[in-house]
C-alpha cells in the first residue's frame, strides 16, 4: 500500500531520499526511536515504508506531514533585504531602536530585519512580497511603522489558516554589536506576530571588515519561516 495507508512513523526513516527508498525495498530503518503516543497507531511493518508505491508526491507529503499532524501542510520561507545605512535615520531592527549613529535608509521606517521576515512568511504561504504589497513609491507608507506592515503581512497569511512553527533571521551588519538587543527583538516580533518568544530566533554576523557590509555601507538580513495548516 501507499505510505498514506500504513500509519507508519516517518522519522523511523532517517536516510529516505525517495530514490533510497524505492531502490532499497528491504533498507531497514536507521532510527530505533520510539513513536510517540499521537502517532502509535502503527499496525504495519516499517518495512512498508520503502516498499511503497512510487507516488513520490504523495509519500513526500506524507512523510513531512506525520512528523506534525495528520494532512498537515508545512511550508518554508526564505526572505531577503538589503538597506544602506546612512546618517540622520534610526537604526531599527524589528522594531528596536537600537542607539547608533547610522540607521537604514528607506521609504519605510528601514526596518530591514521586518520586512526580510514579512517577506519570508509571504513567500511560505505564496501570498505575494512586501514589495508587491507596500509599492516603495507608493506616498502611504512613507516613514511607515515596519511592525505594522508586518502586521498586516501576517493578517493575510492567518487569514489563509496559517500558522507559524518558527521563524529564524540572520543580520549582517558591521556595527553596533547586535547582541544586547537581541531578546528585545525577539520580543518585539513575537509580540507583532502573536507567536512565543521561542519561536523566534534572531543572530548577527559583521561583514569581516570587507564588503558593503563591512564597510558599514549596508545592513542585510536572512530570514526563514515554517508555516503549518
Ligand atoms: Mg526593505
Amino acid at each position: 500500500g501507499t505510505l498514506e495507508e500504513t500509519g507508519s512513523p516517518p522519522y523511523k526513516r532517517r536516510k529516505g531520499s525517495s530514490l533510497n527508498r524505492c531502490s532499497t525495498p528491504t533498507a531497514k530503518p536507521a532510527m530505533t526511536a520510539k513513536p510517540t503516543p499521537t502517532t502509535a497507531k502503527s499496525t504495519h511493518d516499517t518495512a512498508e515504508l520503502f516498499t511503497s508505491a512510487p507516488d513520490h508526491g504523495k509519500t513526500r507529503k506524507s512523510l513531512i506531514a506525520k512528523t506534525f499532524k495528520e494532512n498537515t501542510m508545512i511550508r518554508i520561507g526564505l526572505g531577503y533585504d538589503l538597506h544602506t545605512l546612512v546618517e540622520g535615520r534610526p537604526l531599527i531592527l524589528g522594531g528596536i531602536h537600537i542607539p547608533f549613529e547610522k540607521g537604514e535608509a528607506g521609504h519605510s521606517d528601514g526596518d530591514v530585519l521586518l520586512h526580510a521576515l514579512a517577506d519570508s512568511l509571504l513567500g511560505a504561504a505564496c501570498l505575494g512580497d512586501i514589495g508587491k504589497l507596500f509599492p516603495p513609491n507608493d506616498p502611504q507608507w512613507k516613514n511607515a511603522d515596519s511592525r505594522m506592515l508586518l502586521k498586516t503581512v501576517w493578517e493575510r497569511i492567518l487569514t489563509a489558516g496559517w500558522q507559524l512553527e518558527n521563524a529564524d533571521c540572520v543580520i549582517a551588519i558591521q556595527k553596533p554589536k547586535i547582541l544586547p538587543y537581541r531578546e528585545a527583538i525577539r520580543r518585539s516580533i513575537a509580540e507583532i506576530l502573536s507567536v512565543e518568544i521561542d519561536q523566534i530566533f534572531v543572530k548577527a554576523k559583521t561583514g569581516e571588515g570587507v564588503g558593503i557590509i563591512g564597510s558599514g555601507t549596508a545592513a542585510a538580513v536572512w530570514c526563514t519561516c515554517l508555516l503549518s495548516r
